[in-house]
């Protein structure tokens, strides 16, 4: 809060006493969106209007608001809002510097990812809640993107230092993220670094770690050559694999994907690594005609792909 008592005729001051009705508006707005974010665990703090400044009184470290009560005050003078990353909410926000960084991410390794979205001045604030016992890691990608998990964002409806208002661009819940997702989904910002602990054996203890870096693609290629679909499809509780003919490696099963009462439209292939159907009502011909055993695994488990990526790269020790 600014005191200006004293100062007649101040153009700032009678904006800040007599808000047009599309700054009430906003204020409202302001509220609304302030209580969503306190209703799921999330510390705020007041900045200062049309600006990223944190108002005096409050700080990362200092005091923060944690009721309606406590926003509310300052939101209806006019306030910034700033949500406060890690701490007890465990919020992350991947924060592009321009829009077509974004459309770039969202139409490749973002594609699944359905989360709470920011438009911001120049970029887009996509914001995630840390899942699983390990916290994310803060990472940078200089001119792209940045992976923030600690410090505050400024969050929709606040008012830009330019004068550009932020704006939610999707409303929905807030997407959890585990490290393990994170290196796959934004690998950009630090490439995920895959570790193999050798334990020596007879001395108790750990040798270096060598580490290597594989990225998205490579990594989805790393579970293809590793993991067959057939013994995928074994894990998933497809029964009665049944050899079809035409190689050793090559099955055919009850499809779990449509209904009917075909045992064999499911078709799988372990030496090209492929599977699909040949029912014409089943969904794994719909989307398209052969798929690997990363689909396989993300329809079974009903996940994006990124996440069967995750649990697969997991499972086969190509992560920490
Ligand atoms: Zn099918």
């Amino acid at each position: 809060m600014t005191l200006a008592i004293s100062i007649p005729n101040s153009p700032a001051l009678a904006r800040q006493s007599s808000p047009d009705a599309a700054e009430q508006a906003r204020r409202a707005e302001a509220l609304e969106l302030a209580a969503h974010w306190l209703s799921l665990g999330a510390h705020l703090v007041p900045l200062r209007p049309r600006s990223k400044a944190i108002l005096a009184g409050y700080g990362l470290k200092g005091r923060q608001l944690t009721t309606l009560n406590q926003a509310r005050f300052h939101l209806r003078a006019g306030a910034n809002l700033g949500l406060i990353l890690g701490g007890p909410g465990r919020f992350a926000c991947l924060d592009f510097e321009d829009t077509v960084l974004y459309e770039q991410w969202r139409t490749t390794l973002g594609r699944e990812v359905n989360t709470w979205t920011e438009r911001t001045a120049r970029g887009v604030h996509v914001f995630f809640q840390a899942a699983g016992p390990e916290a994310l890691q803060h990472c940078a990608a200089p001119h792209q993107a940045d992976f923030l998990t600690a410090g505050f964002v400024t969050l929709a409806p606040s008012i830009h230092p330019s004068g550009s208002r932020y704006t939610v661009l999707d409303r929905l819940p807030i997407a959890p993220m585990t490290l393990a997702e994170q290196r796959i989904l934004v690998p950009f910002t630090r490439p995920a670094v895959v570790r193999t602990q050798t334990v020596l054996k007879g001395e108790g203890e750990r040798a270096p770690l060598p580490t290597a870096r594989l990225n998205y693609q490579e990594m989805a290629r790393e579970i293809r050559r590793r993991r067959r679909v057939s013994d995928e499809a074994s894990r998933l509780g497809i029964e009665e694999l049944k050899a079809r003919g035409g190689g050793l490696d090559k099955w055919k099963a009850r499809c779990p994907f449509h209904a009917g009462d075909d045992p064999d439209s499911m078709w799988l292939d372990d030496a090209t690594g492929l599977w699909g159907c040949a029912s014409t009502n089943c969904r794994a011909q719909q989307e398209r005609s052969a798929h690997d055993v990363i689909t396989l695994r993300a329809w079974a488990d009903g996940v994006p792909l990124g996440r069967a990526i995750a649990s697969l790269a997991h499972e086969l020790g190509l992560t920490r």
